[in-house]
């Protein structure tokens, strides 16, 4: 199958399947959106919104978080993934907000992308989810499902090679809609360790089981792995 035919085919079961797909991250505003995300950074999203309540009523909007430091919020996400590092980016990124964007958070990737703890990931999320641009965040899931699935060439290697190959293919007014589709396939059905093939509708379209089932293969293809994912 051409990659043109498998994009339709992926867009049209999720258009017409799952035609809302939302971040499962919860939030009630842009900055607390911005601080979830870069909670989430190798962390689930379940652990950041169990943290994010306690960490938003002691620090409910970015002036709060711009003047405590990094002990002072260490304890309120000590139990997400990399709690030191994320404590230092959230009192920088508070202290950003405040003094370069008058309290508000930015709307442009490369302006997000200044802000402490925000990489290219976390800056098409907010753009995405926030501003409702085109913008492609390619996280683990993202990545190795675009692969298994072959929507992307074996050749991109790199997140920013996938968000390339993705947007290239993707009608604009869906791509918010199929970042959200590729990462909850990837978390419920394409698995990391062992896709759940049996129960994955897109079995039709996708080429790691054309490889793997449908043409009998001597050899599996192992499933691609993503690095340096932030
Ligand atoms: S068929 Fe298997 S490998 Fe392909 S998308 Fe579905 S779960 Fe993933």
């Amino acid at each position: 199958m051409r990659k043109p035919e498998r994009f339709r085919r992926f867009l049209d079961y999720f258009i017409n399947n799952f035609p809302e797909p939302k971040t499962e991250l919860q939030y009630g505003n842009p900055y607390e959106l911005i601080v979830a995300v870069v909670l989430s950074a190798q962390c689930t999203d379940k652990r950041v919104n169990l943290v994010m309540p306690a960490l938003l009523e002691q620090f409910p909007t970015p002036y709060q978080l711009a003047a405590a430091s990094a002990e002072e919020i260490f304890p309120f996400i000590r139990s997400v993934s990399y709690p030191n590092n994320k404590a230092k980016h959230l009192a920088g990124l508070g202290r950003m907000l405040v003094n370069d964007f008058g309290g508000e958070v930015p709307s442009t990737i490369e302006e997000l992308q200044r802000l402490p703890g925000v990489g290219r990931k976390t800056a098409n999320v907010v753009v995405s989810v926030i501003y409702n641009q085109p913008a492609m965040a390619v996280d683990t899931h993202v990545f190795r499902v675009s692969h298994r699935l072959g929507l992307v060439n074996r050749t991109a290697t790199t997140p920013l090679a996938v968000e390339k190959e993705l947007l290239r293919y993707t009608p604009e007014e869906v791509v918010a809609k199929a970042h959200h589709w590729l990462i909850l396939h990837g978390r419920y059905i394409c698995v990391a360790r062992q896709p759940k093939c049996g129960i994955c509708p897109l079995t039709d379209c996708c080429r790691y089981y054309e490889v793997n089932f449908a043409t009998a293969p001597s050899r599996p293809l192992p499933p691609p792995a993503a690095n340096d994912l932030l």
